[in-house]
């Protein structure tokens, strides 16, 4: 049986205050929750929420890391820092990091081996644009990406991955796939796993679906046999809507 992930990326959202106001509601609220849980907010509320939800049942993740451990890399942000905030998990492989700051798949695959390499659980995301949809590439679109994401990982290290299959088109655009189609994306995602690691490692693997998931979605879409849990982007902003999806019935 694989544990249900709901997870909330809070991308360029709050400063401190508000990141802290967010967290104690959570922290409160997810207390008796069931699932398996994260918030991933800006490097620079790391901390003050770090801080809150420490000892809660809710994991503290980022959004992003460099490639590097450390070194001359302007602006970026290193996973020994993320360590030393008491990071546990790592989002790599967003659309918004491959599409809007062009990091490509062998890129995204130096990250996840760093990541694991320091012990970081790893959501990596995957998912095809519209055009790719329409012209029938989904599936080849996410199995490129996963198995490029993966080069190199050892089966050893697959308990610390997470796949997030989030179709570029559904992310905060309001429309979500339907559970059929993604459910049967999750499945053949599943499948490549199995090709890579065998049937076990593909039946334990977790595998998110994200892309405008909200309260209304939330149950119809969890109730899907290959759909493990939700990235959730603009409805991780609020506990009014995070925590009705967190405890989907
Ligand atoms: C996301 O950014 O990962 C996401 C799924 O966003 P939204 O829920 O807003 O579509």
């Amino acid at each position: 049986m694989r544990n249900y992930y709901i997870a909330g990326n809070w991308k360029m959202h709050k400063t401190r205050a508000e990141a802290a106001e967010l967290a104690k509601a959570l922290a409160a609220q997810l207390k008796d929750g069931k699932h398996k849980y994260l918030v991933a907010p800006s490097f620079t509320a790391l901390e003050t929420v770090g801080a809150i939800i420490k000892g809660a049942n809710i994991r503290l993740g980022a959004q992003n890391m460099a490639a590097e451990e450390m070194g001359a890399h302007t602006g970026e942000v290193s996973v020994l820092q993320l360590k030393d905030l008491g990071v546990q998990t790592v989002i790599l492989g967003h659309s918004e990091r491959r599409h809007v700051y062009k990091e490509d798949d062998a890129l995204i695959n130096r990250k996840v081996k760093l990541a694991l390499k320091h012990g970081l659980e790893v959501i990596l995301c995957i998912g095809e644009l519209l055009e790719e949809r329409e012209a029938g590439k989904a599936e080849q679109i996410c199995e490129t990406q996963t198995v490029k994401g993966l080069e190199g990982v050892a089966a050893t290290d697959l308990a610390n991955i997470v796949i997030a299959y989030e179709p570029v088109w559904a992310i905060g655009t309001g429309k979500t796939a339907t559970p059929e189609d993604a459910d049967a994306i999750h499945a053949y995602v599943r499948k490549v796993i199995g090709k890579l690691y065998g049937a076990a490692e593909a039946e334990k693997i977790i595998i998110q679906y994200g892309g405008s998931v909200k309260p209304e979605n939330a149950s119809l879409l969890m109730a899907k046999e290959n759909i493990d849990g939700a990235l959730v982007g603009g409805a991780a902003l609020k506990p009014e809507t995070f925590v009705p999806i967190a405890k989907f019935a």
